[in-house]
């Protein structure tokens, strides 16, 4: 807003206050925050901020998210670079700054089959979001005493991963239908697509991979160093590397919740509860 408004002073009134995920545990590069702090004010979304959402193209890039974020959190300069786990818990305050309250969750009973709504509460899900009270590692004392350190993808390349995924499982989605190929051809076809995504999910585990220092005191954190290290060890040591490459993606915001049947009666854990942008927001006027 032009600054000789009398108005202009009212448009950004930060109505509630959460601390970063990252909880300054993991480092931003200069340029990320604003203020030298992980305490961020929000503000609620605007009209402009609703039509962005209405962007297929830049919800599936990214952008609408991004671009929200900036102009509901004074205290962030560039979002793309910020952390999934920062970016899902302002996304989640942004939405009680618009005196949203609730997060609908609709599923299947796993027992019978009825469909079910549930509402998450977004004040409980910020309130019991886990900091980060110092940053994840790993020691391998078989490989050397190579020491690993872990970091939460950012939000470009959570969506450079996202968007790649489903190229994929649109490309497998069309095979299947697609009657003319003969089944050789389509087994053919499926595997190059597996093996892609195979690919994918290696590049996403390296991504999480901050650092790796040796023995002697060297520091590797060049990607492709990396890359080729990993691509070179066995499963058991890819396990623990795998275990601590979830825990980083998933750490802050509770993705689990406990839900009961209201038809059969039966209780279960919907897990893996992503609160994904592209659904994530409603119109709300
Ligand atoms: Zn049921």
């Amino acid at each position: 807003m032009n600054k000789m408004n009398p108005l202009s002073k009212y448009t950004k009134v930060e109505v509630l206050y959460a601390k970063l995920v990252s909880n300054d545990v993991i480092k931003y590069p200069t340029g990320v925050l604003v203020n030298d702090t992980v305490e961020c004010g929000i503000c609620a979304r605007s009209a402009r901020d609703e039509l962005m959402f209405n962007n297929p193209d830049a919800l599936m890039n990214g952008e609408a998210v991004a671009n929200v974020i900036e102009n509901c959190v004074p205290n962030i300069a560039d979002a793309r670079k910020l952390f999934v786990p920062d970016v899902e818990l302002l996304l989640i305050g942004i939405k009680l700054a618009t005196k949203e309250k609730e997060y609908h969750i609709e599923v299947d009973c796993p027992e019978c089959g009825h469909h079910g709504a549930f509402e998450r509460n977004l004040q409980f899900l910020l309130d019991s979001a886990e900091l980060l009270e110092e940053q994840p590692e790993l020691l391998l004392e078989d490989v050397g005493g190579l020491l690993l350190k872990f970091k939460p993808h950012t939000w470009e390349e959570y969506s450079v991963f996202g968007q790649k995924m489903f190229q994929q499982q649109k490309k497998a989605r069309m095979l299947e239908d697609f009657e003319e190929m003969s089944d050789e051809d389509k087994m053919e076809q499926f595997s190059q697509i597996f093996e892609e995504m195979t690919k994918l999910s290696f590049e996403m585990i390296v991504a999480n991979i901050e650092s790796i220092e040796t023995v002697d005191g060297d520091k590797i954190t060049e990607r492709e160093f990396i890359a080729e290290w990993l691509g070179e060890q066995p499963a058991f040591i890819l396990k623990q590397i795998r275990e601590k490459s979830d825990f980083i993606n998933n750490v802050g915001v509770c993705h689990d919740m406990d839900v009961g049947c209201s038809s059969c009666g039966h209780e279960w854990t919907i897990q893996n509860l992503q609160f994904d942008p592209s659904n994530f927001f409603e119109q709300s006027f």
